[in-house]
């Protein structure tokens, strides 16, 4: 029996005369990510997309599992695929549904009729339909106000679709549609999850990280790569930056008073992340900073970081708590890889008494000994890129 996948779009809808942006968009999105699996044919009618697999090797059960995955797909479901007769649709429904009904213990069927030359009207469908099903399975019982499952039954132009539950899809808007920003990534629980958060919301995004060799280790590089692939099944393809950052640091530990090193390294952060966004074409930044979490989340702390930075920085987590930010990271499949116990550079040069409060202006005052400008280019021109996949 011929299957397809029927996905319906949710927040689309909203978006008027864009819709078709968007609705392209998705389009290109899902068939990057079911590339792997075979050849498809998608097409749009009446604000639901159809997927059909063209070849015969096409892997359905991995492309169901793989449309959890994209952003803008509110839910989807598989379908049967029938001729537009009466016979067709009531000889396939009872064995296309027949591992669903045995699950469950009421139904109700809901039919739909585009194509008003077909014999029945869509009460008539429900009825025939609804008649052979309780036919066939005994136990059955129709429930028109709380059924266990709603089967619907589709008449279309060129077929006829039957299909049972729809699969909650992975929401948001799809990738791509609002822009590109650069996220900065740790390796903690956080960044990974406030990356998540943008791609779901049609950023794409760029990548940068800050490694401090010998002081962080080829393995704490490795767990950043292993999350941002996580966050890649996602969002696709992203491109990360790695800046050398230990003379940074330990510039910032010679000429710097020790309660503003981290301020002051955030800083430095952030001035090279908005240089290195704008040269990749990015329009904003993202962090996995959560108000009040650690010294440097201060809103003054917060606001001392943001003095220096050119565009946007973007901040998915700052209201939420740890709790629902572990909840995100475990959906993802990012958590067992966060908590590896590998040292991050901002873990590095820790000072016992990190400044909370700092003032506007002081943090220009602790770093007047640091040679800004020339540290930012020889970082910037020691980055090494790579491409991280799903
Ligand atoms: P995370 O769990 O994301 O590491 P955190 O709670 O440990 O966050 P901080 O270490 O203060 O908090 O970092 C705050 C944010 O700064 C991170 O979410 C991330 O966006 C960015 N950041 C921290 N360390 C790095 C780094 N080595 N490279 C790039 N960005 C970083
Ligand atoms: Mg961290």
């Amino acid at each position: 029996m011929k299957e397809i996948i029927l996905i319906k779009d949710g927040e689309l809808a909203l978006k008027g005369l864009n819709r078709r942006n968007f609705e392209d968009k998705m389009i290109s999105n899902i068939r990057r990510r079911l590339k792997t699996l075979g050849d498809i044919k998608i097409t749009t009618s009446q604000s639901t997309i159809y997927i059909e697999p063209v070849s015969e090797d096409f892997d359905f059960e991995k492309a169901l599992e793989y449309m959890q995955l994209v952003f803008g797909v509110a839910a989807f479901s598989r379908a049967c695929v029938c001729e537009k007769t009466v016979e067709d649709i009531l000889s396939k429904a009872p064995v296309y549904l027949a591992d669903t009904m045995k699950s469950v213990k009421t139904f109700k069927v809901e039919a739909k009729r585009s194509d008003k030359s077909f014999p029945l009207t869509s009460p008539e469908i429900s009825r025939e339909v609804g008649g052979v099903l309780l036919k066939n399975f005994h136990h059955l019982r129709v429930d028109v106000h709380n059924p266990d499952i709603i089967i619907t039954v589709e008449v279309r132009d060129f077929a006829a679709y039957i299909r049972g539950a729809q699969i909650k899809g992975a929401g948001g808007l799809p990738v791509g549609t609002s822009g590109r920003a650069q996220v900065l990534i740790s390796g903690g629980i956080d960044s990974p999850v406030a990356a998540w958060t943008m791609a779901k919301r049609g950023l794409t995004l760029n990548a940068i990280h800050f490694a401090s060799p010998p002081y962080t280790s080829v393995r704490a590089e490795m767990k950043v790569k292993t999350l941002l692939s996580k966050v890649a099944k996602y969002s696709g393809t992203i491109k990360l930056a790695i800046v050398p950052f230990t003379e940074i640091q330990e510039e910032i530990g010679k000429c710097c008073p020790e309660d503003y090193f981290t301020l002051i390294m955030r800083r430095m952060m952030m001035r090279i992340a908005c240089r290195v966004a704008e040269s990749d074409g990015c329009l904003g930044l993202v962090t996995g900073e959560s108000l009040g979490q650690v010294a440097s989340q201060t809103l003054p702390a917060l606001a001392a970081t943001d003095q220096v930075c050119t565009m946007p920085v973007m901040r998915p987590l700052i209201g939420m708590d740890k709790e629902e930010i572990i909840l995100i990271s475990k959906k993802i499949d990012a958590f067992e890889t966060s908590i590896l116990p590998y040292e991050d550079c901002c873990t590095v040069f820790t000072p016992k008494h990190p400044h909370t409060k700092p003032k506007k202006g002081q943090c220009e005052k602790a770093e007047i000994k640091l040679d800004i400008e020339p540290l930012i280019e020889r970082a910037i021109e020691g980055i090494e890129y790579c491409y991280i996949e799903p």
